[in-house]
């Protein structure tokens, strides 16, 4: 919730500190994606946090959870990387 109360406007109450938030993790190669709250460390230098409230998945991420290459098999990993770029 923003400081102002309203819940859809930017808030500073998260600066410096760790958020939790829904996150679609992948535990294994094609496995099933599990949506859970995961805990996220303030951003770092050049890092910055936007709140994403959909996202999609992309070739990238389903080329990852199919682990076609096995330099890619690595988990856990969150997907929805969209929201970014
Ligand atoms: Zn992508």
């Amino acid at each position: 919730m923003g400081s102002n109360g309203n819940k859809d406007s930017i808030s500073n109450d998260t600066i410096g500190k760790v958020i939790t938030c829904k996150a679609a993790v992948a535990y294994g190669l094609g496995q099933p994606l599990v949506v859970e709250d995961i805990r996220v460390d303030p951003p770092q230098k050049m890092e910055l946090r936007i709140r994403v409230l959909f996202t999609s998945i992309c070739h990238t991420d389903l080329t990852y959870w199919r682990g076609q290459d096995e330099a890619q098999r690595i988990y856990p990993r969150i997907f929805g990387h969209e929201a970014s770029g």
